[in-house]
């Protein structure tokens, strides 16, 4: 761990996603986030219609509803559903500045997933959101993070950490193919979400027309 990630300030995660639905693989980084960086709070954040994903996303009501079930059981996670009251598309550095208002003596830190951080400077004021936040990056097996992704940030190397987490294969994507292709019934799927969000999915009969 690189010491000076760690201030003596407030410290404030953020945690973003579609969580379409939240599964395993995020729970666990949540819990690597609260433990490694020490955090006072973390605020998991489904995202609205977000700019760069093509797909339209479950109406935010369910999403909301299963990030709650996912998340809330874990001490110090607040979920918050700012993202899905702002009309139009939703930019992180937007949030990280209200949270930095609402928080003035805190530093923030972004979570993302390393194929999210391959497309960082694709991002709306990356620049901003780097400023912001020190940038949290944990490994995925489809997008192995390398050493030379962060030789792009030459003399903000400080601005970033790497969790320490084991690769996890699951996504979104494949629970939602899993559960449209009737694979998976509820009990199926609780290797891959938490128990009350299999249970959501099935009595809501959510993914089924993919
Ligand atoms: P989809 O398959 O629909 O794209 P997803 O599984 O990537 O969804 P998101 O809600 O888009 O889930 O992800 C929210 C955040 O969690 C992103 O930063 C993403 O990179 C990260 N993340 C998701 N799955 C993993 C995983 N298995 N390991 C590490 N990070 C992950």
């Amino acid at each position: 761990m690189k010491a000076s990630v760690i201030t003596g300030k407030q410290r404030i995660g953020v945690f973003g996603g579609a969580f379409d639905p939240p599964h395993n693989a995020h729970v666990e980084l949540a819990k690597a986030a609260l433990e490694q960086l020490k955090l006072d709070a973390l605020y998991i954040i489904p995202t609205g219609q977000a700019w760069h994903k093509v797909r339209e996303l479950s109406a935010p009501e369910h999403r909301l509803a299963m990030t709650r079930l996912a998340f809330e059981a874990l001490p110090g996670v607040v979920v918050d559903d700012r993202e899905l009251q702002r009309a139009g598309p939703s930019f992180t550095v937007d949030t990280l500045q209200a949270l930095q208002t609402e928080n003035p003596q805190a530093q923030l830190y972004l979570f993302i997933g390393a194929d999210q951080f391959a497309a960082f400077r694709q991002w709306h004021r990356w620049q901003e959101v780097l400023e912001l936040a020190i940038i949290c990056i944990a490994d995925r097996a489809q997008s192995t993070l390398t050493q030379t992704q962060f030789d792009a940030y030459v003399g903000h190397e400080h601005r970033f950490f790497t969790l320490k987490l084991p690769l996890m294969p699951v996504s979104a994507t494949h629970i939602r193919q899993l559960t449209a292709s009737g694979a998976a019934a509820a009990e199926g799927l609780t290797s891959l979400v938490p128990e009350p969000v299999a249970r959501y999915i099935s009595l809501h009969s959510l993914y089924r027309s993919h």
